[in-house]
């Protein structure tokens, strides 16, 4: 299926979602001679303006409404983030078109090989230290899927590459068919998306199909403990957690069969959970043929991407640090751990399901005080309120003047809402920005960075 450049000629395709993906997956099928018919829910004027643009280039455009006057297509291409149980899939779904997913239709057209991460957390910091590490050994590869830009964007590029490291999610991986990574990289399974997946099983079941097709010339980087039925490829393992596997985390060393590679303290990126995003990078480039000099090199000079555990201000001896990124339980227990010293605690946000009881062996004995924000506030203060001081409050901007009123020298502000944004917010960068603003606004004082 590599390759695939013209079998879309003369097609007709619609393309469900007009966000970025979408608009890269029409391109691509409009660049191919597709009939492209292109629909989406909203009737926003940023969509009214696409409308009139995409129209003048031939592309048909339906907009404002939940389904679609005609179902006449070879196949339909869905954009990620639209939910599968809208109206308009069931249209399609029976009038038997086949439903393919943006990342299935860039896939196809990819020229170079593959390298796929998958996971709950840790994804976008995994594929771009693999991507940085590539290219620091003189290979082509650029990162896309989830992560910036959508595959079917770079999919024209890649006959120039050596390698494609691409970041996808569950919901992507529903709607693959042929998609077959050379190398990939299973990071993590907890629970997220629960307003989306019926059980974790189901959840799980999703991320599976990440090795579908691979075959056993393949590789499979996965975490230690995941359990990989059916799983074809050649499987290297690795965990931060105690030894037992090809990659592991020794007395503060990333390890490959017990050799010691690189001190994680060298790297900026902290804690447990980054060293299993390391193992991963660095498993990666040994089972491809990539020196140990370009993984060091990227190790040391990696850039950690922002709302990720950001350190934003040091004011008085206190640490504020932004991890609006953290939109899982797992994710906001992996920052809580991974601080030093006493944490003041903000957190909240959308409901996704998730039981928040469980996270008391995290918190307690490092947690001195939680501030509530959003939809999950009252939720998180009946978990937590037996065993930890918790304050509801409005908005971000309260949550940060009481953090600062109560934060001691020593101590650390962490935003580390693990829910998602979209009760309060546009999305986790918005609510990451807001909170830098917030903190920048503070009073002066000794404002360093
Ligand atoms: P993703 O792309 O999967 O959302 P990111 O690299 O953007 O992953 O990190 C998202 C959040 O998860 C951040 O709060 C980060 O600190 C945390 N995180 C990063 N790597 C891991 C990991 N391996 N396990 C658990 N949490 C992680």
């Amino acid at each position: 299926m590599k390759g695939e450049t013209n079998t879309w000629h003369g097609q007709r395709v619609v393309v469900l979602g007009l966000g970025r993906s979408g608009l890269a997956a029409a391109e691509w099928l409009l660049a191919q001679g597709a009939e492209v018919t292109m629909f989406d829910e909203s009737q926003s004027s940023v969509m009214q303006d696409l409308a009139r643009t995409w129209q003048k280039r031939g592309g048909v455009v339906v907009t404002g409404v939940s389904q679609l006057p005609e179902t006449r297509f070879t196949a339909a291409i869905l954009s990620p983030g639209v939910d599968p149980r809208r109206p308009v899939l069931g249209q399609l779904q029976q009038a038997g078109v086949p439903i393919l997913g943006e990342l299935e239709l860039g896939a196809r057209a990819c020229l170079c090989p593959i390298v796929a991460v998958t996971g709950t957390n840790g994804k976008s910091t995994t594929t771009e230290l693999i991507a940085e590490i590539y290219q620091a050994a003189g290979k082509k590869s650029v990162a896309c899927g989830n992560l910036g830009r959508p595959f079917c964007e770079v999919a024209p590029f890649t006959a120039n590459l050596d390698r494609v490291v691409a970041e996808v999610s569950s919901f992507q991986l529903e709607t693959i068919e042929t998609f077959h990574p050379k190398i990939a990289v299973y990071l993590n399974l907890t629970p997220d998306h629960l307003d989306r997946y019926a059980s974790m099983k189901e959840y799980g079941e999703a991320k599976l199909r990440l090795f579908l097709n691979q075959t056993s010339q393949d590789t499979a980087v996965v975490q230690r403990d995941l359990v990989l039925p059916g799983l074809k490829a050649a499987k290297i393992t690795f965990t931060a957690g105690p030894s037992g596997a090809d990659y592991t985390l020794q007395e503060g060393w990333l390890c490959a069969q017990g050799e010691r590679v690189f001190p994680q303290e060298e790297s900026p990126l902290r804690g447990p959970h980054n060293a299993e995003n390391l193992l991963a990078a660095l498993a990666v480039a040994d089972a491809d043929g990539i020196s140990r000099e370009a993984v060091k090199h990227v190790f040391r000079s990696y850039r950690p991407l922002p709302h990720r555990c950001e350190v934003v201000a040091v004011r008085n001896g206190v640490t504020w640090v932004n991890d609006s990124k953290a939109t899982n339980l797992d994710s906001m227990e992996r920052g809580v751990a991974g601080m030093t010293g006493p944490v003041i605690l903000i957190a909240g946000g959308k409901d996704k399901g998730f039981d928040f009881s469980g996270s008391r062996k995290v918190l307690e004995g490092k947690v001195r005080a939680v501030l509530l924000l959003g939809e999950m506030a009252a939720k998180i203060e009946k978990a937590w309120g037996g065993f930890l001081p918790c304050r509801r409050v409005a908005d971000l901007a309260e949550a940060v003047g009481r953090a600062a009123e109560m934060a001691r020298p020593g101590e650390t502000v962490l935003l580390s809402p693990g829910c998602s944004s979209y009760d309060m917010f546009k999305n986790f960068e918005e609510r990451g920005e807001k909170y830098r603003q917030c903190v920048k606004a503070l009073p002066k004082e000794e404002t360093t960075k």
